[in-house]
């Protein structure tokens, strides 16, 4: 039996009941897969089973061999494809050249930065991912709550974002400390088409990266005022007329705005900051 490592975040899923669940939530296309830390291959096994075709990316190379023995007829054959590196490095450049639904159980360190990697990736139509409870929930998070969070605004901004059950740490080897949850994320079809996109929000790859820039500066410091988190961005007089515009007050903090409140705001801002730059160029 091989020794989980600590440093590559190893849990391996042992309960058969919850696995089928998982599989049971993929969406049921032909689109390819990527599953990153296919680990001992228990998820790939059921993947292949339903005819999925896989790419799979584990950085572990002693588990890498075993893998390519247990699924040496599924590589063969070209139903998978085993990819032994970090899947970080990897997605530098393209994790797949077209379309495709990511699967994981997630090692918990890196759980945050894939999830943001994949609804960046335009390729990227769905994700199904175990992760650590805490993060499922700031994913899942709605205006109001207190931990509602840029995570929430960005994910609920392209795709339907749900939490679907929870899985304890007893079906696990080794058993994690903490709870986990299976997390679900469906893009709407205009964001996984990238340069289409018809909502006219983020019409390139790079208007949603200035998104994401304007909510970690909204959220940079959560407990203080939104006012006063935008300024480098924009100056006061614009935020106030925004502010008393849509009937909110001075003193309203990052997680008490909504989606939408962020959509005007943003848009209202990159309008604002273009015009600027349209002049001095
Ligand atoms: N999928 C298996 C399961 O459900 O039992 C294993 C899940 S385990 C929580 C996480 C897996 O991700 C491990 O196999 C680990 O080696 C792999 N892993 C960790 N960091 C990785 C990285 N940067 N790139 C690719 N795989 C990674």
């Amino acid at each position: 039996m091989i020794k989980a490592k600590k440093r590559y975040g190893q849990n391996f899923l042992k309960d058969e009941s919850v696995k089928s669940k998982i599989i049971q939530a993929m969406p049921n296309d032909a689109m390819p897969v990527a599953e990153i830390g296919p680990g001992l291959g228990d998820l790939t096994q059921k993947l292949l089973e339903r005819k999925k075709r896989v790419s799979a990316f584990e950085i572990d190379l002693e588990l890498c061999d075993i893998l390519k023995r247990n699924f040496s007829e599924a590589i063969a054959s070209g139903e998978l494809t085993l990819v032994c590196r970090d899947v970080l490095e990897q997605w530098q450049d393209l994790l797949l050249p077209g379309k495709y639904h990511l699967i994981a159980n997630l090692p918990y360190y890196i759980a945050t930065t894939i999830i943001l990697k994949a609804l960046e990736d335009t390729n990227c139509a769905s994700i199904l991912v175990m992760v650590q409870k805490e993060v499922a929930l700031k994913f899942a998070s709605s205006s109001g709550d207190r931990n509602f969070s840029s995570l929430a605004i960005l994910a609920n901004s392209i795709a339907k974002v749900e939490v679907l059950f929870d899985v304890e740490p007893d079906a696990f080897e080794p058993p994690p400390k903490v709870t986990s949850s299976i997390l679900r994320i469906q893009k709407r079809t205009a964001f996984v088409k990238g340069k289409e996109n018809e909502s006219g929000l983020f019409d390139s790859p790079e208007s949603f990266e200035a998104f994401q820039r304007f909510l970690r500066q909204a959220f940079s410091a959560p407990r203080k005022t939104l006012l006063k988190n935008l300024q480098p961005l924009a100056p006061k007089e614009t935020l106030v007329a925004f502010l008393q515009a849509q009937d909110l007050p001075q003193s309203v903090r990052p997680h008490q705005l909504s989606i939408e409140h962020y959509h005007l705001l943003f848009n209202k801002i990159e309008y604002r900051n273009r015009k600027i730059n349209n002049k001095e160029s």
